[in-house]
């Protein structure tokens, strides 16, 4: 086992503690990969293990056809789509999938979320766009992934009648954008409940977003590059 492969298997289980830390799992719904970079191989979920009980040595790394190459347990469900996404996108590290509940509500009813927030305007550039239906197995839901998101700024897409996919450079930024996926789609839900949203300019989302991903934060030091 590589130092790379020891070093994602430990991330990827940490990862899957903020999806329970953020309440957007139920029972061992969810599932969070990462790319090992350079290499056709992907660290992932076993499938149907308590959350309690992922470790860095029960998650089962495959190649990008979803084939087990080391582990001992049968990986996640959704281990096809993940293959699917990293196959088809070069750029992307991590994928995440949740039925994070007020986001998989937008999900039931059809419903892309409109950007009616600054913080959706600044993780997502816009709307959090809806993806087809698809069923479980075969590459249909990578499939509905890639043509959502690919071309779009958004890393999330909520799969209709089903739940989020998110996408990230890391696992870790996925994770962050399923988090977040979610905050939007509550607070849009609560202010649906309050009257009609109103629509931010495409020039100000534009300026919004630019600015989050090249400005925001603290100035990059090598000591803190991860
Ligand atoms: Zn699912």
């Amino acid at each position: 086992m590589s130092d790379e492969v020891a070093r994602l298997r430990e991330t990827v289980a940490g990862l899957h503690a903020e999806l329970v830390r953020y309440n957007l799992v139920a029972w061992t719904s969810g599932n969070v990969s990462a790319r090992v970079p350079g290499r056709d191989l992907m660290v992932i979920k076993p499938s149907g293990v308590s959350y309690d009980d992922l470790r860095p040595d029960n998650m089962v790394v495959c190649d990008l056809d979803g084939v087990v190459v080391e582990g001992d347990l049968a990986p996640s469900s959704d281990t096809a789509a993940h293959a699917y996404v990293y196959r088809a996108m070069p750029d992307v590290g991590g994928v995440v999938h949740t039925h994070s509940g007020y986001a998989t509500a937008w999900a039931a009813c059809g419903q892309a979320i409109p950007c009616h927030l600054t913080a959706q305007a600044d993780e997502f550039g816009g709307e959090i766009p809806l993806g087809p239906f698809a069923l479980i197995g075969g590459d249909d839901i990578g499939k509905g992934i890639v043509a959502t998101l690919s071309g779009h700024r958004s890393p999330a897409v909520l799969m209709r009648n089903h739940g989020v996919f998110t996408i990230g450079r890391t696992a870790k930024a996925a994770v962050k954008a399923a988090v977040m996926c979610e905050d939007v789609a509550r607070t849009a839900y609560l202010a649906r409940t309050l009257g009609e949203p109103a629509p931010i300019a495409a020039e100000h989302v534009d300026s919004l977003h630019a600015r989050y991903q090249n400005v925001y934060g603290q100035p990059t030091v090598p000591s803190a590059r991860r």
